[in-house]
């Protein structure tokens, strides 16, 4: 299958170009020339398929010419080897737990699922993969994870200073070999700025070969789609027809894989982007204007986002048709306080910790339910992170009630590595050409 740029339709790059370019020329993002419409008789039957048979399906859809059978199998099956369980919380209340993997986050899936195309990919004798990711927390996490120890690559992280969580940040900066962890004197959009910066630089490109780990690379939406059709798999076992996923939102990769799964044909009935006061989405939807600003930095902090770089994609879904757009996708913003609120009501109700994000979707779904009485559909919050990533936002008594995992614990005795850098290209390029 090809890929061609949202900024130029006519362009069109193989799969292995369109992951190692990250982002086309024209600074549009790299889309799927064709959207695979799988057989109605897979959608129905789903609940037939365990999770990596599904992966295996759907990344086939799209990769069958490029990768052969056996290999994607392989790839899919080590990426995607843990689960993503639907909890049943009351009558139509859902919630898809996607944080099982490594880093505790959903972003483990893209991640996961990137580095090992790429590994597949790569070809003796070619440039080192030099794999450059802006992060507020738990892209980083997911992507050292992922790409520690895979061989002729070497993976640079830009995180904002004293932004992120000390486990986010133990995440990021214990890993040595291949990872190079860089504490930035600024906000996430100053990395994500960084990065982009370095990826037009001429000097730095003759050097390396760069590659982005942000959702902005084509191979970590990809993954993201296998767990929108799992939940429906597990919802047709429940009887479950109809369902509304609510995703908490920031740089709209993961709503952007869900679209894309609806896409190619999973019936979902409506897709809530949840966001915090970052609310340049939810402002285009309500006046028709797309204005980026910079970013607030929240509770929620993995969404502090100003200028959301998959919205492009998603328009691009819809043809740039906006009303079209309207009628499937809601979306909502919400302050810290609603955030706390709703990580109280959750634990009172159900016994149940979620994280910030996760928050803002419960509440999401929750004032949709309030214009929508009559339906009937599943109401599948999705939980993007563990609670434990995040454990300064939590009120005691619910602190408390946090499990952290083991995983976690063992990350505690190893020693931080990382370098700080002022927010200034010139600093940073220095930095990368040594
Ligand atoms: C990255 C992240 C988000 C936002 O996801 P996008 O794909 O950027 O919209 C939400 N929650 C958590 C915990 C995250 O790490």
């Amino acid at each position: 299958m090809e890929f061609y740029s949202t900024q130029n339709k006519a362009l069109r790059v193989s799969f292995k170009e369109a992951i190692f370019n990250s982002l086309p020329q024209d600074k549009g993002l790299y889309m799927p020339a064709e959207i695979p419409f799988l057989k109605p008789e897979f959608i129905k039957n789903l609940a037939d398929y365990s999770f990596q048979d599904i992966a295996f399906e759907i990344a086939s859809a799209f990769l069958k010419d490029e990768i052969p059978s056996q290999i994607l199998k392989k790839i899919t099956g080590d990426a995607i080897n843990f689960p993503a369980p639907l909890i049943h919380l009351e009558d139509n209340l859902y919630v898809l737990e996607l944080f099982h993997g490594p880093s505790l986050a959903f972003k483990d899936f893209g991640a996961r699922f990137m580095s090992r195309i790429m590994a597949h990919f790569f070809k003796e004798g070619e440039k080192e993969l030099n794999v450059l990711v802006a992060t507020s927390g738990d892209t980083g996490g997911a992507v050292a994870l992922g790409f520690a120890g895979v061989p002729n690559t070497q993976v640079t992280i830009l995180y904002p200073k004293g932004k992120v969580s000390p486990i986010q940040e133990l995440q990021l900066t214990t890993h040595g070999q291949n990872i190079r962890a860089v504490e930035i004197e600024g906000t996430f959009d100053d990395c994500q700025a960084l990065v982009k910066q370095a990826f037009s630089d001429r000097e730095l490109n003759e050097k390396y070969r760069l590659t982005s780990a942000n959702s902005i690379n084509i191979a970590r939406l990809i993954p993201q789609t296998f767990y929108y059709f799992n939940a429906y798999s597990q919802l047709l076992k429940q009887g479950k027809k109809y369902v509304v996923f609510s995703v908490p939102s920031g740089n709209f990769g993961n709503i952007g894989a869900g679209l894309l799964a609806w896409k190619m044909g999973l019936p979902v009935k409506q897709f809530l982007a949840a966001t915090n006061v970052n609310d340049t989405v939810p402002a285009f939807l309500t006046h028709g204007k797309y204005q980026p600003k910079p970013s607030v930095q929240t509770f929620s902090n993995a969404m502090d986002v100003g200028n959301p770089s998959n919205w492009v994609r998603i328009m691009d879904l819809f043809d740039e048709n906006v009303s079209d757009l309207k009628k499937l996708v809601t979306a909502y913003s919400f302050t810290d306080e609603d955030t706390i609120e709703s990580i109280r009501q959750v634990y009172k109700d159900y016994k149940y910790v979620v994280c910030p994000h996760t928050a803002i979707a419960f509440r999401a779904l929750q004032k949709w339910q309030i214009h929508h009485p009559e339906d009937k559909s599943a109401n599948v919050f999705l939980s993007t992170a563990h609670p434990c990533k995040f454990p300064e936002v939590f009120p005691d008594n619910i602190s408390r009630s946090i499990r952290v995992p083991e995983q976690v614990k063992e990350l505690e005795s190893r020693t931080k590595l990382k370098v700080a850098i002022n927010n200034d290209f010139e600093d940073f390029k220095k930095y990368m050409l040594k």
